[in-house]
C-alpha cells in the first residue's frame, strides 16, 4: 500500500491537475504518453489507483487489475505500433523508476535491434 501523503504525478494527472496527452482511460486505467519520450510511440499505462508501488505488489494485490493493464497495452499496440511492444516496469530506484505508483511503459514503433532497455 501507498505511504505517501501526497498524491503522485500520475494521481494529479488523473485529477487533471496536470495536463497530458491521455491516449486511454476508463474505470480502472488512464494511459497518456510519456513526457520524455523514449520510443517512437511511448505511452504509460496507469491503474488509477495509487495503492500499488510496482508490479510486484500490483501483481500480488490484485491480479486482475494486472491483467486489464496487460490488456490494454495490446488494445494500445493495435491503435499506435501495429500491434507489437515492449513492456517495461521499472521496479526499484536502482531499476530507474522514479514514481512509486505503478505503471508499464508501453514502447513501440521501429525499437533499436539488440537492446533490452529504453
Ligand atoms: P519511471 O522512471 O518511474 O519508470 O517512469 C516515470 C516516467 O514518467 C518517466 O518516463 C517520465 O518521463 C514520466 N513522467 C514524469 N512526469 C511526467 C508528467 O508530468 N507527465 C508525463 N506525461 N510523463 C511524466
Amino acid at each position: 500500500m501507498s505511504a505517501s501523503i501526497e498524491p503522485s504525478v500520475f494521481s494529479r494527472i488523473v485529477a487533471r491537475e496536470i495536463p497530458a496527452d491521455i491516449v486511454f482511460e476508463n474505470e480502472h486505467i488512464i494511459a497518456f504518453r510519456d513526457i520524455a519520450p523514449k520510443a517512437p510511440v511511448h505511452i504509460l499505462i496507469v491503474p488509477k489507483t495509487e495503492d500499488y508501488r510496482d508490479v510486484t505488489e500490483l501483481a500480488a494485490g490484485d491480479p486482475a487489475l494486472l491483467a486489464e493493464l496487460i490488456a490494454t497495452a495490446q488494445q494500445l499496440a493495435d491503435q499506435h505500433s501495429a500491434g507489437e511492444f515492449r513492456l517495461v516496469f521499472n521496479t526499484g530506484s536502482s531499476a530507474g523508476q522514479t514514481i512509486f505508483h505503478v505503471h508499464a511503459h508501453l514502447l513501440g514503433g521501429h525499437l533499436p535491434e539488440g537492446t533490452l532497455g529504453n
